[in-house]
Formats: structure tokens, C-alpha cells, sequence
């Protein structure tokens, strides 16, 4: 073992092959050095546990794999099989065409972004989207921030700070990623104060708790929960009620936020931002890379007044979006602006896809995986929408079902691979939903799945 261990090159050595010079040249030194003494390491650690020492040859190429490794991203493409629409892991919603392209000319070179054209002066970066938004909802004035989380921050803590902030303890929900309505409540300054019980909140709860001290009154969405039973919540315009009467603003956190109506496809109704405005709510807050279909934002509509006071807040400026996602969000609303959010938005385009065309797709991706000698069957399951909308509602779908030894190692492989396509294992069995996947993907994904079936 000594013996073989003292067969190993120098670092300097290694560096002076010419494989590794030239990668040396081509990127940088140091990482060749990185590289070097990575793929040494590795062989020292192979000859302890018994092998002998490699050849010059092979400590090159581990040098090269290493270095490689190091030069490629780690933010990759996924294809997504999982039948989750608005999977957060995966990034949410994927953008339509005209979306991704706004933003590549946004990205590109200078803008219009804060310059008022027409007047040869400074302007305001929110002017691009507010107009859009205003007339899809009704909405008196728009803002946008970098996400909803950010919105909910800005509105409690430009509204209620060192105040209270009445919401119904049914409401007090965490989404994934650490998001809870108390803790953010905390972070604003704001008092929470919950009324109700867990199932049953009334209108006099809140009433009963209004005093000197109330900033707000609140209503969050239940985004990924579901209380069924014996329960009650206020309406929405039932608070506006209330808050017209004690001259209080109603906040309203719709999560996901959309502006076409999800019943239409075989879902339930989830509330549209064009409800909220016209129950009166003072300001409605969403995602735009949930429902909406855009890039990652925070968009709060309402009241000209309020809008006006948050615009002029400190933590607004921190919570900034960048000019790539307002012009994303543009384009995505001209979308819906013209009619055609169905067609071109692909949330929504994945949503109204019906089970005919899925069960089409599934049966073709079938017939290729069954000619590559794989054993495969088409089979009856559900998609879901995620993106803390809709908790529990699935839309009827057609799968493509593989059986394997092992799902897991199949999984595994799928998901190391280039692009990594994830799908869902159920069972003895992998399961790709076509619901979730683009048409242009297809093709690699076939590929994808053979070479690692063969
Ligand atoms: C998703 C969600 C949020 C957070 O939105 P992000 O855009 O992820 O920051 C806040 N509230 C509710 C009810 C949500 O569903």
C-alpha cells in the first residue's frame, strides 16, 4: 500500500500533462490546481481501501471530470413528469414564449424602465404593469413586488405596524418554505390579533375584538388545507362590511391569485382577484408565478390611497422587482389582455388540456418505450394543480406506467441524467404524467427514459 501510494504524481506533476495545461489555459489556473488535488485525493483514498495506483492517464480524465463539474451550472432544467402544474420545487409556472422573450429584450440592453418617454423624464418602473392589471380587475391602482411573501410583509408593516391586525384564527396558515401568516405578522411589527376557532369564525368575532388599537382587518387564503365540516368563515364582503363600518381597511392575501375562473375545468372555483375587488377588499395581494402563469412576483391591487402609501414605504424600495419580471409580468397580461391566456400560458394551457389529448400522447410515448423492450402501460390517474391552490382537487389524466425491478434506481437515473426529468413512483412502478410536460420535450424525454431502460 506504501509502495503503491508513493506511485502517485506530484500536483505538479499532474499540472504539467498536457490535458490539464490546456484546461489550466482555457479557464483558470487555480481550478486546475482544485481539480488536480481533488483527483488525487480520490485515488489516495482508493489505494487505502486496497486498489493500486492508477495510471497517469486516468488521473488526467478524473481531473478533467472534476474540472468540468465545477464549470457546470447547478440551476439545470427539469423535466417536469410529475403532473403537479405549479410544482414550487420545480420553479412554479413555466413561461409562455412571448413571456421568456420579453425578458430576454428587458435583459438585453436599456429600457424604458423608470424613464417616462414621452415627457423625456423620470419615471416609475410600476406604470408598466399597474395599467394592465388595473383594467383585467378593476382594481383602482397596482404594485408589484419581488413575491407575495414580500407583499404581505409591505401591507401589514406600511399599514399596521405597532398595531392590530384581526384575522381569523382559521386563517393562520404556513405554506411550504417557512411562510407563516403569525411569524410575518411578527416581522411587520403588527399585533396579531386571531378571533374565532379553528372551524367557525362569525362576524361578531371580529366585531367584538375591534377597538382603539386595530390597523386592519385580514383574511388569508387556506392555500394547501382543506377544514370541511362543521365550519364557517366570514365572506369576504361581510368584512368589508365591518371594516366600512369602524372606517378599517380589509386586506386580503389571495395566494394564488387568478384571473380565469379554474370551475371551467373541472376544478373547483378558486377566488378570482376580480371577486375580491369588486367584495370591496381595500388591497388584494397574489403570486405572479402561481395561477397568474408569470415570473416570480408580488402583486398588490386596490385602493389608490393605500397603494399610494405603500409605494412611498422604505420597504419597498428593498422588496424592488427587477425590470426582467415586469416585463415578464407584461407580457404574460397582455395574454390575458387579448383572450389568449389559454392558449399561450402554459399553467393554464396544462390545466384545460383535455384527457382525450393526454391519453394520446401517453399512448405514443407507450408504443416507444414498449419498442425499446420496456415493460409499459397506459393508465388511468390524476394531475394536480399545486401552487397552494385548490388543496385536494385533481384533474383526470392518463399515464404512462413502467415497470421496473426498481422504481428508485430508475427515479434516481432519470433525475442525474441531462436534462434530470422527474416523474412519480407509485408502487412497484414509475409514472409520467404527459399533462406537465411541454410538446417540445417530449422527444428528449423518450430518448431520456430508453438509454436509461436499455
Ligand atoms: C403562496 C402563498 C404566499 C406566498 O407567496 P410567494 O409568492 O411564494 O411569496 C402567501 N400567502 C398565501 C396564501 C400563499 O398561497
Amino acid at each position: 500500500m506504501q509502495k503503491e501510494l508513493r506511485k502517485l504524481p506530484s500536483v505538479d506533476k499532474l499540472l504539467q500533462e498536457e490535458d490539464v495545461q490546456a484546461l489550466a489555459e482555457a479557464h483558470s489556473h487555480e481550478l486546475a490546481v482544485e481539480a488536480v488535488r481533488e483527483a488525487l485525493e480520490s485515488a489516495r483514498q482508493a489505494i487505502l481501501e486496497g486498489s493500486p495506483c492508477p495510471p497517469v492517464s486516468q488521473l488526467v480524465e478524473m481531473t478533467v471530470a472534476n474540472l468540468n463539474r465545477r464549470l457546470q451550472p447547478t440551476l439545470r432544467p427539469v423535466i417536469n413528469a410529475t403532473g403537479v402544474i405549479i410544482h414550487t420545487n420545480l420553479g412554479r409556472a413555466p413561461l409562455s414564449q412571448e413571456t421568456r422573450a420579453s425578458m430576454e429584450e428587458a435583459a438585453q440592453g436599456y429600457s424604458n424602465l423608470e424613464y417616462d418617454l414621452e415627457a423625456g423624464q423620470r419615471g416609475s418602473r410600476y406604470v408598466h404593469a399597474e395599467e394592465l392589471l388595473c383594467r383585467l380587475t378593476g382594481a383602482e391602482a397596482a404594485l408589484m413586488v419581488n413575491n407575495n411573501a414580500g407583499a404581505v410583509l409591505l401591507m401589514l408593516t406600511a399599514l399596521a405596524q405597532g398595531r392590530e391586525v384581526i384575522i381569523s384564527r382559521s386563517q393562520l396558515i404556513e405554506i411550504g418554505g417557512g411562510f407563516r401568516i403569525p411569524d410575518v405578522m411578527r416581522q411587520s411589527g403588527a399585533l396579531l390579533v386571531e378571533v374565532g376557532t379553528t372551524n367557525r369564525t362569525h362576524q361578531r368575532d371580529y366585531e367584538e375584538a375591534i377597538g382603539e388599537e386595530t390597523a386592519l382587518l385580514m383574511r388569508a387564503h387556506h392555500s394547501n388545507f382543506r377544514i370541511v365540516g362543521f365550519t364557517h368563515e366570514v365572506p369576504l364582503a361581510e368584512l368589508v362590511e365591518l371594516g366600512h363600518k369602524y372606517a378599517l381597511p380589509v386586506i386580503d392575501d389571495l395566494g394564488s391569485g387568478t384571473l380565469l375562473d379554474t370551475a371551467d375545468y373541472g376544478l373547483a372555483h378558486e377566488p378570482t382577484i376580480q371577486e375580491s375587488i369588486v367584495a370591496g377588499a381595500s388591497l388584494v395581494s397574489c403570486s405572479g408565478d402561481k395561477l397568474l402563469g408569470g415570473p416570480q412576483a408580488g402583486i398588490i391591487l386596490g385602493q389608490k390611497d393605500l397603494v399610494a402609501r405603500l409605494r412611498r414605504h422604505p420597504l419597498t424600495r428593498a422588496l424592488r422587482v427587477d425590470k426582467t419580471t415586469l416585463a415578464g409580468l407584461q407580457a404574460t397580461l397582455l395574454h390575458y389582455m387579448e383572450g389568449k391566456a389559454l392558449e399561450k400560458v402554459p399553467v393554464w394551457r396544462m390545466m384545460a388540456m383535455p384527457v382525450e389529448t393526454i391519453g394520446e400522447r401517453a399512448r405514443a410515448w407507450a408504443l416507444l418505450l414498449t419498442e425499446a423492450g420496456a415493460e409499459v402501460s397506459v393508465v388511468d390517474g390524476r394531475s394536480t394543480v399545486g401552487g397552494g391552490s385548490l388543496p385536494g382537487e385533481t384533474l383526470p389524466t392518463k399515464l404512462v406506467s413502467i415497470q421496473v425491478p426498481s422504481p428508485d434506481d430508475l427515479a434516481r437515473r432519470l433525475r442525474l441524467g441531462q436534462p434530470a426529468v422527474v416523474g412519480r413512483i407509485e408502487g412497484d412502478r414509475f409514472l409520467l404524467d404527459p399533462r406537465t410536460v411541454m410538446p417540445e420535450q417530449e422527444k428528449t424525454l423518450i430518448e431520456r427514459v430508453r438509454l436509461v431502460l436499455a
